[in-house]
């Protein structure tokens, strides 16, 4: 706590110091700072080191939970911070780091987190964040306009207008698609005559004012976890969250969809919303936005569209039509911690209808008071950063066409890695890449082609063998920590009914180069010749014998 050897004590003047005092740059916490400012990506390249030390290990060094008594050195924390922090930390930023959504930071994100902290705002009112406020508001009006391209005059009618949000700026994607769902059921269960609506009533004498035994939410079986959250905590249900199956490229099939509509109207439940995916978290790939709009509006219920990951792609004018129908959703959820490159943290949903979220409107005495700016009000969290700032910082300093670049780039990227991929012959691409993510296995060429011809019970038994080989493929290749890609499973429309096991790429580090790639798929052909996987394979080796000769 204190800066200097001779005061590591709990007096007032000690704690005066740490609330006033920067500490000295050379021997505390500084130096860190000041190598971050200096080389972000060096100082993370030299100082995360890929120990070999496995999770358990390291929850060694977090054991303890008796909270220090005494007052320490900042400087002795420093090393604490270095050694169990940084160093046994995942280097997220690295061009080999391609199985996640979370990349590189643009460098400027850094010293704007820490002016960010010192000034510490908190949006839930004006009265703390005078000028975040409207930033905040400023910053759902351009991702508004992003994706419904209203005029002049509508942003300047509603932009700060004191009872309205265009949207909820939130933690992330997750937040913001309760938000979505919350607005969509309280709009469905409005106050009507005597009913008061959802939210002072509750869920049981909704149903009953509009006689109905229940409540669905329908998405693809590519649907974000968060639904599943959304639905328990909204009261809906998870065994009312209806996961249609998807077509060949992973897109909501709208016959089966249809289908479960019929179904559901049998049972006297009631659709809430239809959800449109752009940008899929394992595929990358888009519903038909159209289609689904249409059904919507058919049917008459919330239409909301989960553009956490894809969003971003409005704004290259080149893949823009990706996401045509985008501008027909109520509402839009954009994470802005994954393709806008914002620091972990920041989430958005815009609705179509400026005054949607009246539908979830909350006030109280002493702040969020009727009639003023309090964003606060509209949204689920109460104190909130202002990260929204880092949002801004981002359009301004990138801009729309700084943005289409990175899009463009990626795309273009996830393309050349799946003709490396298909070219391979160890390699089988397992979803063409729609967007920058794409998804494939090892499976050398020639088992490919026996696959083909075998029947469902011998292609059965070959691909539980290869989801083995490419599950501990992924996790060596993830504990060497030189390069990594995720896992996961996935229906391959080739392979019939039976889920496998396929690796992940997520193509969005602008350092990630085709060299990189390369090395990827290299390092994976050096992990697969290991002695470990070695048993495996030669199961494998035999069943295809079995198949090729019979
Ligand atoms: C990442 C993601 C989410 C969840 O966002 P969080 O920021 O992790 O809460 C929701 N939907 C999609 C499609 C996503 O990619």
């Amino acid at each position: 706590m204190p800066r200097s050897k001779e005061t590591a004590r709990a007096t007032l003047e000690n704690l005066y110091r740490i609330f006033t005092v920067p500490e000295e740059p050379e021997s505390t916490l500084g130096t860190i700072d000041q190598a971050i400012s200096k080389d972000v990506a060096g100082f993370l390249q030299t100082h995360i080191v890929a120990l070999e030390r496995s999770l358990e290990e390291i929850e060694g060094d977090f054991s303890s939970s008796l909270i220090p008594e005494e007052p320490t050195f900042v400087s002795d924390y420093t090393g604490f911070v270095k050694e169990k922090l940084v160093a046994q930390s995942v280097h997220t930023a690295a061009p080999g780091f391609i199985g996640h959504m979370t990349s590189a930071l643009p460098y400027f994100m850094l010293p704007l987190s820490r002016i960010m902290t010192a000034l510490n705002q908190n949006t839930v009112k004006v009265e703390t964040s005078k000028a975040f406020t409207p930033l905040e508001r400023q910053v759902l009006a351009m991702l508004h306009r992003l994706v419904y391209r209203g005029d002049d005059a509508f942003y300047q009618q509603w932009i700060h207008d004191s009872r309205h949000a265009l949207g909820a700026f939130c933690s992330g994607g997750t937040i913001a698609n309760v938000t979505a769902l919350w607005v969509a059921r309280n709009r469905l269960f409005a106050p009507a005559g005597t009913f008061r609506g959802i939210g002072s009533e509750g869920l049981a004498r909704a149903l009953k004012h509009l006689d109905c035994e229940g409540v669905a939410v329908l998405v693809s079986k590519r649907g974000h976890y968060s639904f599943g959250k959304a639905a328990d905590l909204l009261g809906i249900g998870r065994d009312n969250l209806v996961m249609v199956e998807t077509d060949a490229r992973n897109r909501i099939d709208m016959t089966l969809l249809k289908a479960e509509i019929r179904r559901l109207r049998a049972e006297k439940i009631r659709p809430l919303a239809l959800i449109g995916i752009a940008g899929t978290t394992e595929t990358g790939n888009v519903d038909p936005l159209e289609a689904l709009a249409d059904l919507a509006g058919e049917i008459g219920c919330h239409f909301h569209v989960d553009a956490a990951w894809g969003g971003p792609t409005l704004f290259s004018e080149g893949h823009r039509h990706l996401l045509e129908g985008i501008d027909r959703a109520d509402s839009v959820t954009i994470d802005a911690h994954k393709q806008l490159y914002v620091p972990m943290g920041a989430g958005m949903v815009v609705f179509k209808d400026p005054t949607a979220l009246s539908a979830i409107e909350h006030h109280a005495n002493y702040i969020l008071r009727h009639g003023s700016k309090d964003l606060g009000s509209h949204t689920l969290e109460g104190s909130r950063p202002g990260k929204a700032m880092l949002v801004h910082a981002g359009l301004s300093i990138i801009g729309r066409k700084g943005y289409e670049l990175l899009i463009d780039l990626g795309i273009e990227r996830a393309g050349s890695f799946a003709a490396m991929i298909r070219l391979h012959p160890d390699f089988e691409l397992t979803s063409e890449p729609e967007l920058n993510i794409l998804t494939y296995r090892y499976c050398p060429r020639t088992l490919q082609e026996l696959l083909a011809r075998a029947t469902t019970v011998q292609r059965d038994r070959i691909n539980a063998l290869l989801d083995q080989v490419n599950q501990l493929l992924q996790k060596y290749q993830r504990e060497a920590g030189k390069t990594f890609v995720s896992r996961t499973r996935l229906r391959v429309s080739a392979y019939g009914l039976q889920e496998v096991t396929v690796l992940r790429a997520v193509l969005a580090n602008p350092l990630t180069t085709d060299e990189v790639l390369q090395a990827v798929l290299a390092e994976q052909c050096a992990i697969v010749q290991q002695p470990e996987m070695a048993a495996l394979l030669e199961h494998v080796e035999a069943l295809s014998k079995e198949i090729s000769s019979s």
